[in-house]
């Protein structure tokens, strides 16, 4: 078996020596227990976002799909695949209880109608729910209505897009290269497509949105966020998911003047965390996946082979490699 173990905490983007790779020598399994195999591993923004809360020493967080290998434990049978927010770590011994936050460490992976093995990590799992809930829940998008992702070509950002377009909503997409924007607009048929690396981004948004924007997903936050701000409609909704922009870079997290744009147009900022919403967790899953088989929703995903991949996968990711969900296939 391996791991990743956190040595050092992230000094701006990560370095590869503050995780070590290690073998461990997994125990034998004592009643209620199971050993799983990781068959894909998940590299997401929040594992940047919350290091600074981690203990080092540690195994490195995530989640991952995996297959049941041994079990003594009726709930986890030899064969099935179950979701483990196991951490960077190809085998794992577990019981199954929920962690001290109440989300379940383990469990199984919902029918899949024959869709990828994968998708528990992306659409059909946390990435699909925080589309699903953090927009639909915050935003309460209208027909008609102009709305706003950023991190647009992203494994959360190209569901929202989708899922406005299904509400008869008018989608603007921003997101790091064309090429994205491509994907973006030609087979997920958002009306806009914006670079913000573009030099002319504030005159390209005045353009896109002649109207204002209505609703605004943000999952990057900082300037990008304060432009968008300052284009909302009066009674504008805007969700805030995350704010990556500013995870490997402390100062660009801290310029963010909106409060003007905020008080004047009487706008509703609400952030959430996903978890919000595990009472509710199966429904997204499910309207995600029959979102997929009406052919409303497609998703993307960008596959590195190879648990010693990992941290090459996690730092692409944070660096804008990766269009739709980024994943690691062991
Ligand atoms: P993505 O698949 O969107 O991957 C991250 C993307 O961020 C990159 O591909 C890159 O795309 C973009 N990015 C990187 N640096 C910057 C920057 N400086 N400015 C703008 N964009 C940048 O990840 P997820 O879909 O998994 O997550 C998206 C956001 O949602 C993150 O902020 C994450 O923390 C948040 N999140 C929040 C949850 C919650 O419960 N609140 C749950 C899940 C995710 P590009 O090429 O466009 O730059």
């Amino acid at each position: 078996a391996k791991k990743y173990v956190f040595e050092k905490q992230f000094v701006g983007l990560p370095k590869a020596t503050d995780l070590k790779l290690v073998e461990e020598e997994l125990p034998p399994l004592k009643d209620g227990e199971f050993l799983s195999e990781a068959v894909y591993l998940s590299v997401d923004p929040y594992m940047r976002a919350y290091a600074p809360r981690l203990t080092l020493g540690t195994t490195f967080i995530g989640s991952q799909v995996a297959k049941v290998t041994e079990s003594k434990n009726p709930k986890f049978p030899v064969g099935k695949y179950i979701v483990g927010e196991f951490g960077w770590r190809t085998h794992t011994v577990s019981n199954g209880q929920p962690l001290l936050s109440g989300f379940p460490v383990a469990w199984l992976v919902p029918d899949l109608d024959g869709l990828p093995q994968s998708l528990p990590l992306g659409v059909l799992g946390m990435p699909g729910n925080t589309a699903y809930f953090g927009f639909l829940e915050l935003c309460k998008p209208k027909a008609g209505e102009t709305v706003a992702v950023s991190g647009a070509a992203g494994a959360v950002g190209s569901l929202v897009g989708q899922i406005a377009k299904i509400k008869g909503c008018k989608v603007i997409g921003i997101a790091g290269s064309d090429e994205k924007g491509k994907w973006l607009v030609d087979e997920l048929k958002f009306d806009k497509f914006l670079n913000y690396k573009d030099t002319d981004f504030d005159k390209k948004l005045a353009a896109a949105a002649p109207n204002g924007i209505d609703c605004y997903f943000d999952n990057v936050g900082g300037e990008l966020s304060t432009k968008i701000l300052n284009k909302m409609n009066l009674f504008g909704r805007i969700s805030v998911c995350g704010a990556i922009s500013g995870y490997n870079d402390a100062t660009a997290a801290r310029a963010s003047p909106v409060q003007p744009a905020l008080v004047f147009k009487q706008l509703k900022m609400e952030g959430f965390i996903v978890h919000r919403w595990l009472d509710r967790w199966f429904e997204g899953i499910q309207q995600n996946k029959q979102w997929i088989k009406e052919g409303k929703l497609k998703y993307r995903e960008t596959v590195t082979e190879g648990f010693d991949k990992m941290f090459d996968a996690f730092v692409d990711m944070l660096q804008g490699g990766n269009t739709g969900k980024a994943i690691v296939k062991v």
